[in-house]
């Protein structure tokens, strides 16, 4: 379908509530293309019937003002304004269980939709993905710099204020138990499990090397640069371990 015809199409979007800038035609057209250049976007989107099936089975949808027939639809309409819209808050509405797509007739996946939606909404920089992605900014330093997500000594109270009086059911003696555990890896509490200093800069040369710290970097800025620390000086221990092995090997 083209969008560059139509001519009910604004030359920009506002808000006249917040009185936000608005936002130019061409970075509308600048985001939707970024959608459907996915790779993924023409096996996602295949028609729409507009029959409502996958935001009848929607879990979402019980809960938030979030549809996937309508984001389906802004799609395949090419609603620019409706798309950079629903990006300001509806697409972090859906919990990606990809019931959706096992209902939809036309085999449409709205939640893999979803998903490229918000891909796109972090390169942008957009207020929405950072809102939504910051409180997940000590996971994220945590899978970065150890090589996995959640540590055990990071479930207390401080942490998880939120749980209440639940938090005191997995309080325990936590350094004493994993120590009881056979795996030397896992005798450790302040990650999962130890990850070692080979695998952990191969981990991280793989997230530069797909972008995934270039969109850090869009979504946080202080964030990026505390883990581009931690994993420079991982690389300089790494590289000074191999010179040590290249010069015991011109030793022997
Ligand atoms: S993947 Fe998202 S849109 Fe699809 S059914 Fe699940 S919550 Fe709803
Ligand atoms: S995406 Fe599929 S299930 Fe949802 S309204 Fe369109 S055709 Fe119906």
């Amino acid at each position: 379908m083209s969008h560059s015809t139509a001519t009910r199409i604004q030359d920009f979007i506002g808000d006249p509530v917040s009185q936000a800038p608005p936002v130019p035609r061409a970075k509308l057209e600048e985001i939707f293309n970024d959608i459907q250049g996915d790779l993924r976007f023409d096996h996602e989107l295949n028609g729409c019937l507009n029959c409502g099936i996958c935001t009848a089975t929607c879990p979402a949808a019980h809960y938030y003002d979030f549809s996937p027939r309508e984001i389906v639809q802004l799609l395949w309409t090419e609603n620019l304004e409706g798309i950079y819209d629903a990006m300001q808050e509806k697409i972090w509405a859906c919990a990606q269980c990809y019931t959706c797509a096992a209902r939809c007739p036309f085999k449409n996946s709205p939640g893999g939709l979803v998903m490229m939606m918000r891909e796109v909404s972090i390169k942008h920089g957009m207020q929405s993905a950072k809102d939504v992605l910051r409180p997940f900014s000590r996971v994220m330093l945590k899978l970065i710099s150890t090589g996995n997500q959640l540590a055990p000594d990071m479930i207390n109270p401080d942490h998880f204020a939120d749980w209440g009086p639940n938090i005191s059911k997995v309080d325990a003696p936590l350094k004493l138990l994993r120590k009881a555990i056979p795996m030397a890896t896992l005798n450790t509490t302040d990650t999962a499990w130890e990850v070692n200093l080979k695998t952990s800069v191969e981990l991280y040369t793989i997230w530069e090397m797909t972008g995934v710290l270039g969109q850090l970097e869009t979504i946080d800025e202080n964030l990026f640069d505390v883990i581009t620390d931690i994993m420079e000086e991982k690389r300089d221990d790494w590289q000074d371990f191999l010179d040590e092995q290249d010069d015991e090997d011109d030793d022997a």
